[in-house]
Formats: structure tokens, sequence, C-alpha cells
């Protein structure tokens, strides 16, 4: 069969939806994307306010082979579309004692700052270096973008995770190479980055670690929103047909057969194949109602465990904060009591841990000369657990977070002001569709995870393919990076059933 003659439909234009979309045309399936929002990126759309440039989500950029990869299947070469700045340190971890560790990919200076810490955590961080790239050469590089369609998938991988002991936490298995409380949180924070709680994720995840030592993290020059330009341009460059404001409201089905969609307008554009990289939940309850597999599907899923939410503040301020890195987790005064609440509380905390991005320390084209765009973000329960009123809790919530930075990290901030907007759970729920705006869908625990997690392909819709956080290998951008390459392979056998 020749792909050529073969079309197929994305809804959804996040990484996963493009990396799909430009996997599928540059073999020659004519492709069209479509995103109903007014810019493409999903999680990664940017916000312009007064000359400051926000990136929405992702900043931590890891695994740039990934990225390159998609520039080399489509013929062309990375380098012409965007630029890839290192940030080093990779982060500044703070806490409230005023201590810090700055973790960079500089063997020295991890073993310095360790040894002021705990001597014998030297030889013990060694040991999880050595695990975790155990880990990250199975859990990444053999299985990451490979689909989970049966349950003999697992059991293959079965032998693997046992050795790894995978059944065991993120934390849990740091602590058995780790002694000192601090530096536990500094090499098992990395799972909350996709949604994973660290106290009950699978220790597969401590493959972050090595990912990130092995080919470092990065930065878009003109931020993230620069990397999604770059994939856009890249899938029209090849003949793909892109549309924003562009919403589905259906797949439309034959029998048991995708036969293309419906948008909210009434245009229906029919394909030989269909792929949702929208909210899992939403993709089944919702734009697949009409079929009794989206109803039973759906119905299943929303058991499941979903992912905390986030609640996302952006700010403009009219002066360089110099003393920021680029990246800064500021710990509070709880770790594990403070993940409990945000996994399974069913109200906001008192105290809260963040992550600040300061993204002019390494671009300040993204602010106007000599201001700085920042965002910091706090991790919340979503609102199947906590279903809070963040209209009301919203501004109360920024009001104390711009206190804490400001008497504890960025002095002044407050009169620096000039521009700020939040994202809360609601428009987690309403802007992106996010079943219980969780921030990264499905939790990743072990039973949520490879075989478990909704499958890249469908199991009775033959044509129906899910790529994005919600399928495997899960949420982060390598992760939906290698779903769109696990679904993309899916599709392209025998090419496209
Ligand atoms: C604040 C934040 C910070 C993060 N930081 C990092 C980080 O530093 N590094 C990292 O690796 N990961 C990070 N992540 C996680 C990462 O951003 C996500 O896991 C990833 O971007 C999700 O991509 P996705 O392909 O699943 O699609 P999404 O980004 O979820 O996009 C899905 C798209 O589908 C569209 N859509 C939904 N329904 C429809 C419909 N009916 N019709 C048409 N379009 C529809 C949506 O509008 C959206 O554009 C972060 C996430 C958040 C929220």
């Amino acid at each position: 069969m020749n792909a050529s003659t073969k079309s197929a439909v994305v809804v959804g234009a996040g990484f996963g939806g493009l990396a799909l979309a430009i996997r599928l045309q540059a073999a020659g399936v004519q492709t069209t994307l479509l995103e109903k929002r007014d810019k493409p990126g999903g999680r990664a759309y940017v916000y312009e306010d007064e000359g400051f440039v926000f990136d929405a989500g992702p900043t931590v950029i890891t695994d740039p082979t990934a990225i390159v990869e998609l520039f080399t299947a489509a013929g062309r070469r990375m380098e012409d579309y965007v630029k890839l700045l290192p940030v080093t340190p990779f982060y500044r971890l703070c806490w409230e004692d005023g201590s810090h560790f700055d973790y960079a990919d500089d063997q020295e200076a991890l073993d310095r700052q360790i040894h002021a810490r705990n001597p014998a955590d030297v030889a013990g961080y060694r040991r999880f270096l050595a695990y975790s790239q155990a880990v990250f050469a199975e859990g990444y590089l053999k299985l990451g973008a490979v689909p989970f369609l049966s349950f003999r998938d697992m059991i293959a991988a079965g032998p693997q995770l046992a050795r790894l002991q995978a059944w065991r936490s993120v934390y849990g298995m740091v602590s058995r190479f780790i002694e000192d409380e601090q530096l536990r949180q500094a090499f098992s924070f990395h799972s909350l980055l996709v949604g994973g709680n660290p106290f009950a994720t699978s220790s597969i995840y401590t493959l972050i670690h090595a990912l990130e030592r092995r080919w470092g993290v990065w930065f878009p020059q003109g931020g993230t929103g620069a990397l999604v330009d770059g994939l856009v341009r890249l899938f029209q460059d090849i003949g793909g047909r892109f549309e924003l404001n562009a919403p589905v409201a259906q797949i439309e089905t034959a029998g048991a057969r995708a036969i293309g969609v419906r948008l909210a307008d009434g245009r229906f554009i029919g394909a030989d194949a269909v792929a949702s990289n929208a909210d899992v939940v939403n993709t089944y309850a919702a734009l697949l109602g009409q079929h009794p597999r989206g109803v039973e599907q759906g119905a299943a899923l929303r058991k499941k465990r979903f992912s905390n939410s986030l609640f996302v503040l952006y700010f403009g301020l009219n002066h360089h904060h110099a003393q920021l890195r680029h990246h800064t987790v500021c710990f509070g005064p709880r770790y594990r009591g403070l993940i409990d609440e945000i996994f399974r509380g069913q109200s906001l905390s008192d105290d809260f841990s963040l992550y600040l991005h300061a993204p002019c320390v390494t671009d300040p084209s993204l602010a106007p000369p000599g201001c700085g765009s920042h965002y910091v973000l706090a991790p919340v329960p979503h609102l199947g657990n906590a279903p809070i009123d963040w209209t009301v809790e919203g501004p109360r919530y920024r009001d104390r977070i711009f206190d804490y930075l400001e008497e504890r990290y960025m002095p002044g901030l407050r009169s620096q002001l000039v521009t700020s907007r939040m994202f809360t759970p609601l428009d987690f729920r309403d802007e992106l569709n996010a079943h219980h705006g969780s921030a990264f869908s499905l939790e990743p625990i072990l039973t949520q995870s490879a075989w478990f997690r909704p499958h890249n392909r469908d199991a009775v819709l033959p044509n129906l393919y899910l790529v994005g956080a919600g399928t495997h290998p899960g949420a982060g951008v390598p992760g939906v990076i290698g779903s769109a390459k696990a679904t993309a392979g899916l599709m392209l056998e025998g090419v496209m059933p």
C-alpha cells in the first residue's frame, strides 16, 4: 500500500500531536492537524503581555536527540528552524534554611556540594547515578517509544522491571543510596515534572536523572514557543495542513471504524485514520461519546487516578533579578506531607513548594531591555480531589506566592511588577479540556503505565489512535514525543489499517 494515497487527521497541536503529524506527513500520509485554540503548543502555549513573552508550560527541555530526530525524519535540519541553548546549572534547588544545591552536569561540583552535606553520600550518589543509568537504558532507550498493545509486551518487560525493582517508589529508591534528607529531595523531585508523586511513582522515573546527565538541559532561543513554532513550520514545509481555532466536536465512525472528524463549525474532514492528542477522557467520553466504545472507555478512564494540577503565575518585572538561576526549585517547609496533600488532599495546603522560571537568565530577548519575564508554579490538588473555587482562591494564592517570593527570592518584586496573569486548575479543565483539571493526565503509577495506560491504538476501533501525555509512555516533552514515535510506528505499519 502506498502511504501517499492515505490521509490522517490529528486532533490537537500539543508537542505530541505536532510530533505525530510531522512523522505521518514525512512518511507521505496527507495529514491535517486541527487545534482548538488560537495558538499551537497546548500546555506549551505562549502569552505575550506588554512586551513580555511567557512560555506557559514546559521550560526544561531535555533529550534534544528526540527533537533532532523529528527534523531528520522530515529530511530537514533542526538548526534551520530553532536553536537550543544550554542551561547551567540545570536547576538551583533552595531550602528555607537558606541553603541551596546547584544541580549541574559537573561531577566535581556535584561531589563537592554533596560532600559538604554528607560525605557518605558522594559514593551513594555514584551508585544512584549508575542505577538511574540502568533504568534509563531499559525504560527509555529500549521501551520509551515502543507501544504496549498486549499484555504479552508487559510480561516481556517483566524481568527487567523486577531486576530494577520497579515496585519501589522514586523516593524509596533514592533513599537506598542517599542519606541526607535534602539530597533525597534533590534527587527525587524530578518525577513531579511529569505529574508523578515521588512517594508513589515507580522508581523507573529515576531515569529522568540519567537522561538529564546524558543529554543536558536546554532552552530554545526565543523560548519554548520558538520550538513549537519551528515544529509547526516544519510540518507545513513538508506539506502538512494545519488549522488553528478548529475545535473538533466529534470523531465520526461507521461501525467499528473512525471515518474522520466533525468540527464544532459543522465541517466534516474525512480520513483513513484519526489520532487524538486531546485529553484521553475527553477523547473517549466527549469526542467519541456517540459510540459505545467511547461511553465504555470514558467511564473506565474516569475511575483512574489523575495527576495533580498546577497553579501557574506569569509575571513581568521592570527589573532583571541577576541573582536568580534559570530554573529554581523553592522547597517549602515540608516535603512528604505537602506532596501527600497535593496528590490526595481535599483542600489547599497552608504551605507550598514552588518552581520559579527566569528565562531571561538564558535569553534576555523574552522581556524588554533590563526587565524580566517569569513564571512561578505551585503543584496543587486536581479538581476531582479538591473542588476549590479558584476564581476566589486564585487571587489570594497569587498574593501569598508574591509575598513569599519577595521575602525570600526577589526583593522588591511588588514594586517592580508590570504585568501578571494566572492559570488555575479551572483553566486546565476549561481551556485544555483536561479531566479534573489535571496538568499531566493519568498519574504515572506502575498500574497506570505501559500496557496499563490507554493504548496508542484503540483496542476496538482499529484506526483510532492516541498520542500525548495520556497514552504510553506518558507526560513530559520527551514522553509525548516518544508517544508520537510509538503511535506513528503503529499507524505506518502496513500503512494504516
Ligand atoms: C506548567 C507546566 C510546566 C511543565 N514543565 C515541563 C517541563 O519543564 N519539561 C517537560 O518535559 N514537561 C513539562 N510539562 C509537561 C509537558 O508540558 C506536557 O506533558 C506535554 O507538553 C503535553 O503534551 P501533549 O502532547 O500531551 O499535549 P497538550 O499540550 O496537552 O496539548 C493538547 C492539545 O489538544 C488541543 N485540544 C484538546 N481538545 C481539542 C479538540 N476537541 N479539538 C482540537 N484541539 C483540541 C488542546 O487545545 C491542546 O493544544 C509541564 C506541564 C505544565 C502544565
